[in-house]
Protein backbone atom coordinates (compact mmCIF):
# COMPACT_ATOMS: atom_id res chain seq x y z
CA UNK A 1 0.00 0.00 0.00
CA UNK A 2 0.99 3.67 -0.78
CA UNK A 3 2.00 5.48 2.05
CA UNK A 4 2.57 8.98 1.93
CA UNK A 5 6.44 10.54 1.79
CA UNK A 6 4.87 13.39 3.81
CA UNK A 7 2.70 15.11 6.16
CA UNK A 8 0.53 17.60 4.68
CA UNK A 9 0.85 20.69 6.76
CA UNK A 10 -1.81 22.76 7.92
CA UNK A 11 -1.49 25.30 5.43
CA UNK A 12 -1.39 22.47 2.21
CA UNK A 13 -4.46 20.61 3.86
CA UNK A 14 -6.20 24.42 3.65
CA UNK A 15 -5.08 25.59 0.81
CA UNK A 16 -6.83 22.08 -0.49
CA UNK A 17 -9.85 22.92 0.89
CA UNK A 18 -10.27 26.18 -0.43
CA UNK A 19 -12.29 24.00 -2.80
CA UNK A 20 -14.58 22.51 -0.79
CA UNK A 21 -17.24 24.34 -0.71
CA UNK A 22 -21.41 23.90 -0.81
CA UNK A 23 -23.10 24.80 -4.16
CA UNK A 24 -26.67 24.95 -4.46
CA UNK A 25 -27.21 24.40 -7.98
CA UNK A 26 -30.56 25.69 -9.60
CA UNK A 27 -31.65 27.65 -7.50
CA UNK A 28 -32.95 30.64 -8.62
CA UNK A 29 -35.65 32.74 -7.33
CA UNK A 30 -39.15 33.22 -8.74
CA UNK A 31 -40.47 36.06 -10.59
CA UNK A 32 -43.30 35.52 -9.40
CA UNK A 33 -43.15 35.57 -5.60
CA UNK A 34 -39.06 35.73 -5.02
CA UNK A 35 -39.88 32.79 -2.72
CA UNK A 36 -36.36 30.44 -4.06
CA UNK A 37 -37.08 28.15 -6.30
CA UNK A 38 -35.30 25.13 -8.52
CA UNK A 39 -34.88 26.52 -12.12
CA UNK A 40 -37.17 24.92 -14.89
CA UNK A 41 -39.26 23.58 -11.88
CA UNK A 42 -42.63 24.92 -10.95
CA UNK A 43 -42.67 27.53 -7.92
CA UNK A 44 -43.53 25.37 -4.96
CA UNK A 45 -45.05 28.15 -2.98
CA UNK A 46 -47.01 30.21 -6.35
CA UNK A 47 -47.61 27.12 -8.64
CA UNK A 48 -46.18 29.82 -11.43
CA UNK A 49 -43.94 28.47 -14.47
CA UNK A 50 -42.84 30.75 -17.08
CA UNK A 51 -45.57 33.83 -15.65
CA UNK A 52 -48.34 31.00 -16.17
CA UNK A 53 -50.43 29.00 -12.95
CA UNK A 54 -49.89 25.63 -13.30
CA UNK A 55 -52.43 23.32 -12.47
CA UNK A 56 -51.91 19.76 -10.62
CA UNK A 57 -49.35 21.19 -8.00
CA UNK A 58 -49.50 19.39 -4.79
CA UNK A 59 -47.94 21.64 -2.41
CA UNK A 60 -50.40 25.03 -2.53
ZN1 LIG B 1 -43.34 31.65 -6.97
Amino acid sequence: MAVPFRRTSKTRKRMRRTHFKLSAPGVVSCPQCSAPKMSHRVCKSCGYYKGEKVEGVVNE
